[in-house]
């Protein structure tokens, strides 16, 4: 029933309409987050005819995937029968994980997560405990309910085949295909990411249609980056797109990285690299959480290693912005927390881009939250049920 109801939605995936590419996973996500309620709402939103909304709403409708849900208050007119997703009782189940913890839900048919879980974890562990403890972890969430999709994201480099390469902080993940892995547990379609992609979609749900080009950094732990271009995923022809962690920095001299080279943004800017620069010039930290403490309370050690790395991401994110011309460059992970970080950042965008390309810039926190890397699993997950039915 799933797969038919699929189906019929796929017939409108990737259809142009009035020059903007449209996936029905977009109408979906906008009714699920009640940020539309009503045709009139997604003509408004979205930007394109009324009549164009009607065609694609009514084509969900057939397919099983919306509902019309009552009347809503008229505004002079006639008054607006109001949309709301239709999933039953199927879930999408999504897992994002860090290096020692993960984030896992299941969400409903439109990616909105009904039951969130944190549970611990060791990465270091190698990817079939870890992967046990999450699909058992997952399987209770799901308590025997039919899957739309299942999805996790991983804190290291994932290639378009699921499969994950040379990561620095996953010791015995290089080469495992997690995405075969997870075949043979879940019989649903599937999402295999790098968190920062995750994150930057979650951010497109939660900021909605009109945020179309962006760049999402996630400075955490490591440091890594997703781009956005018209409201997709852009993941390169190998599926590294945006990982910005080993580019060079003049800052970075000699320094040794994990990939073998020398003097990458990585070993300034990440979360790991600051934990030692800061313990290097005598300041007592174990983690990134504390960095975020710390500058919280002004410790003079931990602000100016801050304010040191965030100028240095500001001159690599200023090479990607005057490439790239994005209406935001947005910042998630940890090290966000910190507005002297995100403002070192930003000093050197408006010192080094071209003022054109800065003039409208959104430069600034993620407003996902902790919840982006699942949002991100649910949008991308229904776009892959939609695709692989079509298929
Ligand atoms: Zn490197």
């Amino acid at each position: 029933m799933i797969r038919s109801t699929l189906i019929s939605a796929a017939a409108i995936v990737d259809h142009r309409s009035e020059g903007a590419t449209v996936s029905a996973a977009q109408i979906m996500g906008l009714v699920a987050s009640g940020q539309a309620t009503s045709r009139a709402e997604l003509s408004r939103l979205l930007g394109w005819a009324p009549s164009t909304v009607s065609a694609h709403v009514q084509e969900l409708i057939d397919s099983g995937l919306l509902e019309e849900s009552g009347e809503g208050r008229s505004r002079g007119g006639r008054r607006p029968r109001l949309l709301s997703v239709r999933s039953g009782d199927a879930v999408i189940l999504g897992a994002d994980l860090g290096g020692h913890h993960a984030r896992i839900a299941a969400m409903d048919g439109s990616g909105r997560p009904q039951t969130i879980k944190d549970i611990t974890l060791d990465i270091a562990a190698g990817p079939e405990p870890v992967l046990e403890q999450i699909g058992d972890a997952l399987d209770e969430l799901r308590a025997g309910r039919p899957v739309l999709g299942t999805g996790i994201g991983l804190p290291g480099p994932v290639g378009l085949d699921g499969v994950v390469v040379g990561p620095s902080r996953m010791p015995g993940w290089s080469g495992f295909s997690v995405r075969q892995w997870l075949a043979e547990r879940f019989d649903s379609p599937l999402v295999v990411e790098n968190d920062a992609n995750l994150m930057a979609m979650g951010e497109a749900v939660a900021r909605g249609p009109e945020l179309r080009d962006f760049v999402f950094v996630k400075a955490g732990t490591g440091v890594g980056a997703a781009v956005v271009g018209d409201g997709r995923l852009h993941r390169g022809a190998r599926g590294i797109a945006g990982d910005i962690s080993h580019i060079r920095v003049p800052a970075g001299g000699d320094q040794p990285c994990s990939c073998g080279n020398f003097g990458c943004l990585e070993t300034i800017a990440s979360g790991a690299a600051l934990v030692a620069a800061v313990r290097r010039d005598g300041g007592t930290v174990e983690n990134t959480a504390d960095l975020v403490r710390l500058a919280r309370d002004g410790n003079p050690i931990v602000t100016t290693n801050l304010r040191f790395a965030g100028r240095q991401l500001g001159e690599v994110l200023a090479t990607v912005v005057n490439f790239f011309n994005p209406q935001a460059v947005i910042l998630g992970g940890a090290l966000a927390g910190c507005d002297l970080f995100i403002a070192a950042a930003r000093g050197v965008l408006y010192e080094r881009c071209l003022p054109l390309t800065t003039q409208d810039l959104d430069i600034g926190e993620s407003a996902a939250g902790p919840d982006a890397g699942l949002l991100g699993i649910g949008r991308l997950a229904i776009d892959q049920g939609l695709a692989l039915a079509a298929s």
